[in-house]
């Protein structure tokens, strides 16, 4: 779908956002992406909103990303008897193994191993640190905990241990069964929780075997050290800042975050930033001005996407949070100290044709009047190098795999379009030109500049630029066969 900003919208679904009215409202107010979290709902959940989405995809013919988010070696609490619960400072709180519903004295923490690691004086943080208790006494089935910081507890909300180090492989039972089975449903991203190592990445990759790229979340202190050989085995990377501020103080994300999206964008993967982006919407029509800031933040930075958790999944105000994020993204990016941050922050590693191609290609879009870049790809790489770019005319994808058009929407500033097989490329300069004015970005009397590799449908191959044209008859009367 045709937006008015660059930076892409992921948002997340669950319980406020399942309906087929919701999540095509959502699409149409500018999520681009659709994640769905694997740590809550049943796999028919997830099998039915999958559905939903495909059928809001093709109602639109608009090209969506779906992003399965697996839970990782996350901590959570059970579920209580009446969904949620109020602590209180000061009061007690026991955890325990029981799978009795919890109640406002004690709840399931159903991981033996953390009851064998703890000891008197451990605190233990609740949704992402907004809870904290710490151990008074505990044996190895439980824990009695002080209340340092109340709030809601609901079900199965995240818990972190951050003064013990636990025992946890990368991908538990759960992960596996989820990662087969929505690898199954047909996934384009499947983002991991909890990362470690480049290791855990390639683990996942196996297991997916091609049918989903992986997105690597980037949320434990040993991400952050081992980050430069994470990046290289994944194809894109999520700021987890919820947990990534629990597990080190919350005043080192964002300079970790800055850092990880220049990094993401030198490299050419797409970059997610997450976790607390509008907060308050999950309860208030109204963001803060912190909030916007924080958004704003991010899309200074260049990131690719920002992301709704809680506020589209389970909050009061799905849609107004989704139109917010698209009006925070279209007054920054027609700031013009937006295009002065992100053209000093060009600097990218060029090692291939591809790279020296888009280059150019951006050079003399800028350079004369030119309406779109247009290229075609088959992996999706060349709109993911032109993208790194960061060009200011508006980037076209056009592609025959449709699992790539899907990919793509959570690239920067890149719109996808269907095309057939090509033979030729005097049809690939018509179908661009084509494109371009369908989707009002190009006149007749306009030019565009066309990428392609030849032969097509081979990877690899970009290896031609082309300034064209829009006007068929032109095309037809100039360009060689
Ligand atoms: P993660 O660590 O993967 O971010 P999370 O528990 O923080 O996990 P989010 O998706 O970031 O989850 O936030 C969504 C919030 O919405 C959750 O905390 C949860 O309370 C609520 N929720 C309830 N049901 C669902 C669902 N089916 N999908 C997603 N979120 C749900
Ligand atoms: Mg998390
Ligand atoms: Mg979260």
């Amino acid at each position: 779908m045709k937006r008015d900003r660059h930076v892409k919208i992921v948002a997340t679904l669950g319980p406020s956002s399942s309906t087929y009215e919701m999540i095509r409202a959502l699409h149409e107010a500018g999520a681009d992406v659709f994640r769905l979290n694997m740590s809550h709902g049943s796999h028919e959940e997830i099998e039915e909103r999958h559905k939903i989405i495909r059928q809001v995809e093709k109602d639109l013919n608009s090209p969506i990303a779906i992003l399965a988010d697996l839970q990782g070696p996350k901590l959570r609490v059970g579920e209580f008897a009446n969904g949620s619960e109020e602590l209180e400072w000061g009061q007690e709180f026991r955890l325990d193994l029981d799978e009795t519903p919890g109640t406002s004295k004690r709840v399931q923490l159903p991981h033996p191993e953390i009851f064998e690691a703890l000891e008197p004086g451990s605190t233990l943080l609740v949704n992402d640190g907004k809870i904290r208790l710490k151990v008074a006494d505990c044996s190895s089935d439980h824990a009695n905990c002080t209340v340092e910081a109340g709030g809601t507890i609901s079900n199965r909300k995240g818990v972190n241990v951050p003064d013990v180090v636990l025992p946890v492989a990368a991908l538990s039972d759960k992960d596996k069964r989820d990662l087969e089975f929505v690898c199954q449903l047909g996934v384009d991203w499947l983002a991991l929780s909890f990362v470690q190592r480049a290791r855990d990445v390639q683990e996942a990759r196996d297991l997916a075997n091609g049918r989903a790229s992986i997105i690597a979340k980037i949320e434990k202190p040993s991400a952050v050290r081992e980050f430069d050989n994470i990046l290289a085995v994944s194809d894109g990377i999520m700021v987890a800042r919820g947990d990534l501020g629990v597990e080190l103080p919350v005043h080192s994300v964002p300079p970790i975050q800055k850092r990880l999206v220049r990094k993401c964008r030198a490299a050419a993967r797409p970059v997610i930033v997450a976790t607390q982006m509008l907060e308050s919407m999950i309860e208030s029509p109204m963001p803060t001005r912190a909030e916007v800031s924080d958004v704003s933040g991010a899309i200074y930075e260049g990131t690719d996407a920002i992301m709704l958790s809680a506020e589209s999944a389970a909050g009061q105000y799905p849609i107004e949070a989704v139109q917010t994020m698209n009006n925070v993204a279209v007054s920054v990016e027609s700031d013009p100290t937006y295009r002065e941050v992100i053209e000093a922050s060009r600097h990218a590693d060029r090692k291939t044709v591809a790279d020296g191609i888009v280059a150019a290609t951006r050079e003399i879009a800028e350079t004369t009047d030119i309406k779109a870049i247009c290229c075609f790809t088959s992996s999706g790489n060349t709109a993911v190098l032109v993208a790194r770019e960061r060009p200011r005319v508006p980037i076209l994808a056009l592609t025959s795999q449709r699992g790539t058009a899907r990919k793509l929407s959570l690239s920067w500033g890149v719109q996808t379009v269907m095309t057939g097989e090509l033979e030729r490329f005097k049809q690939a300069v018509v179908n661009a030109a084509r494109a371009a004015r369908a989707e009002g970005y190009a006149g007749a009397d306009d030019q565009i500049v066309v990428t392609a590799g030849v032969p097509f449908n081979t990877t690899g191959t970009t290896n031609i630029l082309r300034v064209a044209p829009c006007d068929e008859r032109l095309i037809y009367s100039t360009d060689p066969e």
